[in-house]
Parts: C-alpha cells; sequence; structure tokens
C-alpha cells in the first residue's frame, strides 16, 4: 500500500472476506458477548463500516493482560481530504505519515478515557514516535489519498469476562473522535503540518545534495545540538544554549526546496578532526552527525543536520561476538599465527571488536566513519613512539587506526571525522581540524599544520603501503535459526536494544545509529526476510541490499505476514550490524 503501486489494499472484497459489515452489526455483536469469557472477543473480527471510515479488527488478544487486539481504520481519501502536495510520494509522503501518527497518538491521550478493568483494557494506541521522522507501518497513506492508522486497542474486561458497554464506548464514542480529530485534513493544523512535510522534504534534499558538493555533512547555521539529557533525545533548552556558528573557512550555502538559502558548515571528505577541551562540545557535535542520517521533528535543533546515508559511528565494543571477519588491515600476526583474514572470537576485546565494526561497515558500503575517542580502544586508535620501541612492531600485532585512516579515503573514497582531544598524532594525517572552543568551531587548520612541523613526530608509520583488501564473506542461511520449542520461528525485539532470535539473544546496544524501538522490530523481522536471498554466495552486503530493495518496492509490510503499526525503516547497516551480531551466525567465502 505505501507506494499504491498494486492500488490500495482498502477493496471492498477484502473487508468482506474478513467478516463483519455495518457498524450496527459490530453494537450487536457486543451486546451478544456481553458478560461472556474473554475468548468470546474473538467474534468481533472483521470489517465495520462507520460512518466516515471502515474500521477493521484485525486481532484480538486472548486475554484482558495479553498484548492489546490491533486494529485499523480506513478513511477513505474524499473524506480524509489531503491535498495531492502534502502526500507527493518519497518525503512528503513520510512526513505526511509521521504527522498523522503523532497527532493519533495525541488524540489517544487526549480522548481515550484509559484504564477500564483488568488488564490494558481501555487502552487506545498508536506507534509514539520520538525526535526522528522515519518511514512507519503506524499510518499509510494510498497513492488515491486513501489513509490507514495501524493501532491497539485493550479489550475491556471485568475480571475474565467482556465489558461489553465498556468496549461500546471505546469502539462508538471514543475511537470515532479520535479519528475525528487526527486523520482529517480539516481537523489539523495545516500551518503545522505544512512545516512538518516542508522541513522533512528539505532535510532529505541537503542530504542527498551532499555528494554531489563533495561534503559528508552539513550543519546549519542556528541548529541547536545539545539534548535536554543523556536519555531524553529532545533539544536542551535549560540554561544557556549557544546555537551553532559555522566558522567562515567551511561556510557553504545551499539552495533548499521549501525553504530557500541556508547557510551552515560544510564538512569535506577525507580525514576531519575534531579537537578542543573536555566539555567543550565535541561529542555533541558528533552525535549530531551521526543521528544526522536521520530527519527531525521541526522544532528539534538538528532539523538541517545531514550526514551521508551511509555515515556509521564506529565504537569499541568489547565482548561481542566475530565470525570470520577480515581484519587483517588493522590486526595480523596474533599470537599462535591466528589468522586475522577470518577473525572469529566468542568474546572480541576492545580493539579487535572496533576493527571488526569497521570492516563490517565497509562491507555493507559505508562512505563515512564517525569515531569518538570516548568510545575507543585507545590501543586501536594510537600508538606513540615510545610504546613503538618498547613493543617492538614483531610483538605488537594493531596497526593503529592513524596510520589506516588516509589510506581509507584515497584507496576507498571511506572519510572519517574524528572526535580526539588526547592524541597530537592525529595532526600528520588531517585534511582539516575543527576545534570546539564554547561550543562553536574554529578553524585550526593552519595552527595545527604549523604545531605539527615545530614538534615533528617522531613515530614511525607502520600501516604498510596499502589499506590492503578485505575478504567478502557470504551468510548461511541455515545458521539463522530463529527456532524455539513450538514455534518455527520466534523472534521478537526487547525494546530498542536487543532482539530475541530464536533461543538466542542479538545485543543492539553498542549498534548507536539505531534510534527507534519499532525499527528495532522491522530489523528482527529482516532477518527472518534476509534469509530467503542467503544463497550461500551473496555476501552479507548483497544480502541486506536486497532486502532493502524489497522494503523499497512494496513497503515495510514486506517484511511481516499480517499488517502491523509498530515498523519503522531502518537503515542497511543496521540490518547487517543485527547479523553480525547473532551468535550462531556462520559465512563461507563466496565463490
Ligand atoms: P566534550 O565531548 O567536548 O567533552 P560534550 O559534547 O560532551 O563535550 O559536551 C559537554 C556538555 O556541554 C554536555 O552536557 C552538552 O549537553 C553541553 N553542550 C554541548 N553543546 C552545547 C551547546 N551548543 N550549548 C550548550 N550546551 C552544550
Ligand atoms: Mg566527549
Amino acid at each position: 500500500m505505501r507506494n499504491g503501486r498494486d492500488g490500495p489494499r482498502s477493496g471492498r472484497g477484502e473487508d468482506r472476506r474478513l467478516g463483519g459489515g455495518s457498524a450496527e452489526s459490530l453494537r450487536q455483536a457486543l451486546r451478544r458477548i456481553d458478560g461472556r469469557g474473554y475468548p468470546a472477543y474473538r467474534d468481533l473480527r472483521g470489517a465495520y463500516g462507520f460512518p466516515g471510515y471502515v474500521l477493521v479488527v484485525d486481532h484480538v488478544q486472548g486475554d484482558p493482560f495479553a498484548a492489546p487486539s490491533r486494529m485499523r481504520v480506513r478513511v477513505p481519501a474524499r473524506e480524509a481530504g489531503f491535498p495531492g502536495e502534502l502526500r507527493r510520494r518519497g518525503s512528503r509522503e513520510i512526513a505526511l505519515r509521521d504527522f498523522l501518527t503523532r497527532r493519533f497518538g495525541d488524540a489517544c491521550r487526549r480522548l481515550a478515557r484509559g484504564e477500564r478493568g483488568s488488564g490494558k483494557g481501555g487502552l487506545i494506541a498508536i506507534d509514539r514516535p520520538g525526535q526522528e521522522v522515519l518511514e512507519r507501518t503506524s499510518v499509510l497513506v494510498a497513492e488515491n489519498g486513501e489513509v490507514e492508522a495501524r493501532f491497539v486497542m485493550g479489550l475491556p474486561a471485568f475480571g475474565r469476562s467482556v465489558a461489553a458497554r465498556d468496549a461500546q464506548a471505546m469502539l462508538f464514542d471514543e475511537l470515532p473522535r479520535i479519528v475525528e480529530a487526527s486523520l482529517l485534513f480539516r481537523s489539523l493544523d495545516a500551518e503545522a503540518l505544512r512545516r512538518h512535510v516542508e522541513t522533512t522534504e528539505d532535510a532529505d534534499f541537503l542530504r542527498a545534495g551532499l555528494r554531489a558538493r563533495g561534503l559528508v555533512a552539513f550543519v546549519a547555521e542556528g541548529a541547536v545540538l545539545p539534548r535536554a539529557s543523556g536519555i531524553d533525545p529532545r533539544p536542551l533548552r535549560s540554561g544557556r544554549v549557544v546555537p551553532f556558528r559555522s566558522p567562515t573557512a567551511f561556510r557553504v550555502e545551499v539552495e533548499l526546496p521549501n525553504r530557500g538559502r541556508l547557510a551552515g558548515m560544510g564538512i569535506p571528505g577525507g580525514v576531519t578532526l575534531i579537537v578542543g577541551g573536555g566539555y567543550h562540545g565535541k561529542s555533541t557535535l558528533l552525535r549530531a552527525l551521526q543521528d544526522g542520517v536521520y530527519d527531525h521533528v521541526p522544532g528539534d535543533g538538528r532539523e538541517l543536520v545531514v550526514t551521508d546515508p551511509t555515515a556509521v559511528k564506529i565504537r569499541a565494543e568489547d565482548g561481542r561476538r566475530v565470525e570470520q571477519v577480515d581484519i587483517s588491515p588493522f590486526i595480523s600476526n596474533l599470537p599462535f599465527g591466528r589468522d586475522t583474514t577470518a577473525f572469529s572470537t566468542e568474546d572480541a576485546s576492545g580493539s579487535t571488536s572496533q576493527a571488526a565494526n569497521i570492516i563490517e561497515a565497509l562491507e555493507v558500503g559505508t562512505r563515512l566513519l564517525l569515531i569518538d575517542e570516548d568510545t575507543s580502544a585507545t590501543n586501536f586508535m594510537i600508538r606513540d613512539r615510545r610504546m613503538q620501541e618498547l613493543v617492538a612492531k614483531e610483538l605488537e600485532p594493531i596497526t593503529p587506526f592513524v596510520d589506516k585512516v588516509s589510506q581509507l579515503h584515497a584507496e576507498r573514497g571511506v572519510s572519517t571525522i574524528l572526535v580526539i582531544g588526547g592524541s597530537g598524532d592525529y595532526l600528520d594525517v588531517a585534511d582539516r581540524v575543527i576545534c570546539m572552543v564554547e561550543y562553536a568551531p574554529v578553524d585550526v587548520g593552519a595552527e595545527a599544520r604549523a604545531v605539527a612541523e615545530r614538534h615533528r613526530t617522531v613515530r614511525r608509520a607502520e600501516g604498510g603501503a596499502r589499506f590492503g583488501e578485505i575478504a567478502s564473506r557470504a551468510p548461511v542461511a541455515a545458521s539463522f535459526d530463529a527456532s524455539r520449542g513450538r514455534y518455527e520461528t520466534r523472534i521478537s525485539a526487547r525494546g530498542l536494544q536487543s532482539i530475541d532470535f530464536g533461543t538466542h539473544r542479538i545485543d543492539l546496544g553498542a549498534v548507536e545509529q539505531l534510534v527507534d524501538p519499532s525499527q528495532t522490530r522491522a530489523v528482527g523481522d529482516a532477518l527472518r526476510h534476509a534469509t530467503r536471498h542467503m544463497d550461500g554466495r551473496r555476501t552479507i552486503g548483497e544480502v541486506v541490499a536486497l532486502v532493502l530493495e524489497d522494503v523499497a518496492a512494496r513497503g515495510l509490510d514486506v517484511l511481516s505476514d499480517r499488517p502491523v503499526g509498530d515498523r519503522a525503516a531502518f537503515r542497511p547497516f543496521e540490518l547487517a550490524a543485527a547479523m553480525n551480531r547473532l551468535r550462531t551466525i556462520e559465512v563461507r567465502k563466496p565463490s
């Protein structure tokens, strides 16, 4: 339905197949099951024509404490009334759907009376987006303008018996008011909707245009980068907030479709260092850049902070599993001659995990690495002259990143933005140096060169002449076995940071660019979907690309066997990250 290529799926035919009929028949069914055992609610499955929309009851919960029942409403185009220019395919459609999800959620909180009886009774809720504007399955808009919202309802009970009068109030009083308040163009704040759609379109335009300008990131003048707190992603408002000011050396101007001319800091490709004293805003800038692969809502402060869509935040992640990754560009001659062109471990160290994270990102086609010293392994990042002398190269398997970062750009076109306040050795390899001074970026390239001249590094380069080729890996479908007990496949996301896959748990705690639990759920679905593309020859990068192609062609619904409203779009990198962190994954050398 997302692209409406096969027409809206609101055909009356399907609704009839589901059973049901008029709203009146739903009312009668409710009357009939009043006071009966909870499973009698199952009779409600079906589609019902209400004034102005069709209600579809897809799944009825088994008891009052189970996950709430899944429903949809479909509002025909003429009733919904969204003008064509607000639902143009691509950025605008996604922003419109995001906006409607937010308004539907607001209306639920305002108009649903909430808790009734036992369990989840009384709940009416829809997926709840955060600061990002992501494609979601919560609201769909068909090519012809029909709107579908997918939500959940906790069907009310007294003890374990059907509370039909309460259910009637929810279905015949609250839900119609929620739909009326949130899914019709005439009820909405048209100005806010326009801003939402135009902001998203501008950000996508800006991001898509980076490469042609030779840039890997752009931070708009006046952007607000700091967040309210480490656990609250809304903009910082209290105290003194310093809006972003671009240094003249990196100031560029762009022309956006809606906003027109805009100035900001453009970061070109190559090796960029962000230096500066502790607490001067280095990590905050990098964080904004890593989140710049996503669009943000108006008022977020980072609406026009955008990064190359393939940017991957790299960090150390000791304890993770690694399966036959070619980390030889960074690590070679391990004790006892262990192979590092197909390096496996159940318990990676800080440096080997960081090396594997980089190689795995390269496998999926990243063009920009983002690295913060705060979350890096020191011995992976630097190795100074004194250490070189004390521990001979023959006894040190690690070639530090400082010796590889320029080769990555020269040979593979992969840029790096690096926060480093602690080691001047990087000055020799930097294409530019930005110093954060009281939250303001300053171009210190010339000083950095002068300092590097004055204090010549006495360390020896260890990187060799080339970055080196990396062996590709083909995942084995059979190693993605999600069976558990009586379930053929059992995959369920547990919040943002982990997925239960069969009897194993995938830990995504270090995958920082996974930002929404609905993305995690979709990645879980995609793991199952991906196995159909694994033929023992296709590489991880190819398999992941095929999954994303399926999603692009047929929407996120392609990943699940039933309509679900709590899935959001994810990137190839996060899907690959989940695959790579599955403790059972096995790979082969392709061909
Ligand atoms: P660094 O990495 O340089 O040590 P951080 O980026 O962690 O510094 O920032 C330190 C603190 O300053 C954080 O609490 C952050 O929220 C705050 N901060 C960052 N940028 C700004 C800004 N532009 N205005 C106000 N406070 C900021
Ligand atoms: Mg920091």
